[in-house]
């Protein structure tokens, strides 16, 4: 154990949970992904974080790591603030002996599936809303991959998020307890023992079930044809994403290293500006703008992709 390296990608509700059951569990190392930093309606379901995080606005990854170091000193930490995508994700996973599920979201767990397809590391997919959670664990070429069980996403806006409908923090414990005893049995060998389905769960509606997935389909384009479509570079120069709660993420497709002292002064005249060694937050007006190192940007105050753009490219530049 204390020679295995996990990836947890994401460290909201999720990944915070999974992070603190393995640092008790004595994983060596945790590498710990996440792109957003704590807020204060986070704390009602990310049990990891405190007040103080919130009122620092400490990254998630670098907050998580600081608990760790105090809840078991000998586990070593690899945080990351990073938005995951088709540029970093091999990396990520370089190394790992698994992978763990903390995203809200199908695009970055189709990107976790390919890279881990690929490079053949098993992970366990997890995901919980309202009073609902479900887990399957995946190992390359023995068990279906992601892909197989469901070959497209969800449309967007077609199904309830945890901005829109909320979720209740003992699903959370129940999903990552469920994705960390996954790990446990992977890292210590004990294969015989993983649970070998879909497992869903309702806590409030008290519904237990194991679906059985089969087997990897030879027509699966991730595992069986083997094209890792989401790894391909995109022709845009930013993706852009609604972050729910009137906020938008503006990220640069290349990633870059921004000199906060420099953008600071150059903003200096348009408006309000703070920054921290992680990131530096800029109020103009109804709008603000918190910019991480690597050049990508939350901007709150809107739903529109265009305005966050043209705010991203008004004040940030490229
Ligand atoms: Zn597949």
């Amino acid at each position: 154990m204390l020679a295995s390296r996990a990836a947890i990608i994401g460290c909201g509700a999720l990944g915070s949970a999974q992070a603190e059951a393995l640092a008790r569990a004595g994983v060596g190392t945790l590498r710990i992904i996440d792109r957003d930093f704590v807020e204060t309606s986070n704390l009602q379901r990310q049990t990891m974080f405190t007040e103080h995080d919130a009122k620092e606005r400490v990254p998630k990854a670098i907050a998580a790591a600081n608990h760790i170091g105090e809840i078991n000193s000998e586990v070593r930490t690899e945080p990351q603030i990073l938005d995951v995508n088709h540029t970093n994700i091999e990396r990520l996973i370089d190394q790992c002996d698994v992978v763990l599920d903390g995203t809200d979201n199908f695009a970055t767990r189709y990107l976790i599936n390919d890279a881990c397809i690929k490079h053949q590391v098993n992970w366990i997919y997890g995901a919980a809303v309202g009073s609902y959670g479900v887990s399957m664990t995946i190992r390359p070429a023995r068990t279906p991959c992601l892909r197989c069980v469901f070959e497209e996403a969800p449309p967007a806006a077609s199904a309830p998020t945890c901005d829109t409908a909320g979720v209740i923090m003992p699903i959370i414990n129940l999903v990552a307890a469920v994705q960390v005893t996954e790990a446990l049995k992977l890292l210590t060998g004990q294969l015989a023992q993983l649970h070998n389905s879909l497992m869903q769960f309702d806590v409030w509606r008290n519904e237990w079930r194991k679906i059985n997935p089969g087997s990897p389909s030879p027509d699966c384009a991730t595992c069986g044809l083997r094209r890792f479509e989401t790894l391909e570079p995109v022709t845009e120069d930013f993706a852009a994403i609604l972050c729910g709660r009137n906020a938008v993420q503006i990220s640069p497709t290349r990633p870059t290293q921004v000199d906060f002292g420099a953008l600071a002064e150059r903003l200096q005249g348009a408006g309000d500006v703070k920054f921290n060694d992680y990131l530096l937050r800029f109020r103009a007006g109804d709008y603000e703008l918190t910019i991480f190192q690597d050049a990508r940007s939350i901007i709150r105050g809107t739903d529109e992709i265009s305005t966050a753009r043209s705010l991203y490219a008004k004040y940030i530049g490229n």
